[in-house]
């Protein structure tokens, strides 16, 4: 029995193990494609000092931002020298990029996501000032923003 309990043991540790790997793979991939692609559909969102124009078109200025993998859908951009902010890159329906915070309500825990469509919209994300509403328990308030 004992036996047999360790091949179970092993195989969902490969199971495991293997899942674990195309994740990685995947939010590698995603980070490429959102530091190639997504730079065109933020510029309304972020100054234009974060840009360089290239050959190939618009990519990030790695001077200020950069782009990590976070998860096979997510991707996580990181403005330098900024901390207190989780902002993540995801790619909406219709293959364009958007931008949103991870944000934590300050009332229940419950982590949420807020979308940021405009300069001012980040600032206050960044700041510690956005106004969320929070899905779960509905408070109001200046947003704890998940490190
Ligand atoms: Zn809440």
């Amino acid at each position: 029995m004992a036996d047999a309990l360790a091949l179970i043991k092993k195989y969902v540790h490969r199971l495991e193990s293997a899942h674990e790997a195309e994740r990685r793979r995947k939010s590698e991939s995603f980070a490429r494609e959102a530091f190639i692609h997504a730079p065109s559909h933020l510029q309304e969102i972020l100054p234009p000092e974060f840009f360089i124009e290239t050959s190939y078109g618009l990519r990030f200025n790695t001077r200020y931002v950069d782009v990590e993998p976070k998860g096979p859908h997510v991707a996580r951009l990181l403005i330098k020298g900024v901390n207190g902010a989780e902002l993540l890159i995801y790619k909406t329906p219709y293959a364009t990029y958007g931008l949103c915070a991870r944000i934590k309500c300050p009332t229940c825990g419950e982590p949420f996501t807020k979308e940021i469509k405009t300069p001012k919209e980040l600032l206050t994300i960044l700041e510690g000032k956005a106004e969320v509403s929070c899905p779960v328990c509905h408070f109001k308030k200046a947003s704890e923003v998940i490190a």
